[in-house]
């Protein structure tokens, strides 16, 4: 079996940070990834474009040009393909981490869908993109729901309803507005959230105001049917006839995962993971966490621009060791 210095688990934008300053520092190295590279930006919007401007995505200082200020998620692709080419890193696509376990001598033995490793350190930069939380009511299952949203044309003259305030649902409400379906937002609280990117919120409250997007605030679905959907809205219950119903309440992480690996959690509230806010290292020796796994429940708290940072805090930590 070969061993490595490193394993990173996930080729997100953080794992593939994280093998720059690998191989950089001179160790070898490895990424594993269970799908295409960068899998969950593959699996974003096909129109999405980020809120970071795009130098605040950049890996090692290698300049991200884009058509505008903000870039488009094809062009993240394009971008994090080439950082990848340039460096030639050491990756493994459609290669899913099926295990980790620490063997007395101190080292890791990893399982994968392919084959076995050894490492002395291992890196956990698995994101959050694989797990949508869930809304827990009758007809969730139904193939009319989604908790992912792709391609607005796919709704064109049909009823969706669109759960959430956020980003991700504004975006979706809009897009599929303007491709002729009847949008219906359904709003736990009183308002967009404040989080929506400066430029689109406007956008979306003028629809709202207009009526041409109608809008549900303080209420949420109680049911879904293959004809209709039943909404509460304090205290009141509304049914509306519906084709789709796109619930985009946010994403979480692999808990199970995490916990398989003996990482612990500094609570139980939000299932924030254990680890050294200076070095990245978990509850467990050489095992370290990277990117927006970091961040238990509160997803929103890490994103690309703030834990690019990750890689050089862990590999600094590996190296001085
Ligand atoms: P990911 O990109 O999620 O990468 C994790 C990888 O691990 C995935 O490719 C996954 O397939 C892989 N993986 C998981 N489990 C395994 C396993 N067991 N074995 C092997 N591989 C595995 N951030 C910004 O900074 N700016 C923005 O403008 C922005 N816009 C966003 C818009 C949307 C719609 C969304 C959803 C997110 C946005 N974010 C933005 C957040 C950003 O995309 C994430 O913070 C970023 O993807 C984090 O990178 P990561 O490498 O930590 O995780």
């Amino acid at each position: 079996m070969k061993h490595i210095d490193v394993l990173i688990i996930g080729g997100g934008p953080i794992g593939i940070a994280c093998g720059i300053e690998a191989k950089k520092a001179g160790l070898s190295y490895l990424i594993i990834e269970k799908g295409c590279l960068v899998n969950s930006l593959y699996h974003y919007p096909i129109n999405m474009q980020f809120f970071s401007s795009s130098e605040r995505l950049e890996l090692d200082d290698i300049p991200f040009i884009s058509a505008e200020n903000k870039p488009r998620r094809k062009e993240a692709l394009e971008y994090y393909r080439r950082v990848t080419h340039l460096h030639q890193l050491s990756i493994h696509l459609f290669e899913t981490v099926l295990g980790v376990h620490k063997q007395a001598e101190g080292h890791f033995e990893i399982e994968t869908s392919k084959d076995r490793y050894n490492a002395t350190h291992v890196i956990v930069a698995t994101g959050f993109y694989d797990f949508p939380n869930l809304l827990n009511i009758p007809g969730e299952n139904l193939p009319k729901v989604s908790h992912y949203y792709n391609d607005p044309h796919y709704y064109a003259h049909m009823e969706v309803v669109v759960v959430g305030a956020s980003n991700s649902s504004v975006d979706a409400a809009l897009e599929c507005y303007r491709k002729g379906a009847k949008v219906t937002m359904i709003v736990r609280d009183s308002a967009i959230s404040s989080h929506v990117k400066y430029w689109v919120k406007p956008d979306i409250e003028n629809r709202i105001a207009e009526g041409a997007i109608q809008v549900y605030y303080n209420s949420q679905l109680t049911a879904i049917n293959p004809a209709t959907v039943t909404l509460e809205q304090q205290g009141k219950f509304i049914t509306l006839s519906n084709d789709f119903v796109l619930a985009l309440t946010g994403y979480r992480p692999d808990f199970n995962f995490l916990r398989q690996l003996g990482i612990t959690n500094q609570n139980e509230v939000d299932l924030l993971p254990t680890f050294n806010a200076e070095t990245m290292e978990t509850n467990i020796s050489n095992l370290y966490l990277a990117g927006v796994v970091c961040g238990g429940l509160n997803t929103h708290t890490w994103f690309i621009e703030n834990s690019r940072v990750h890689a050089q805090l862990i590999i600094r930590h590996i190296t001085q060791r």
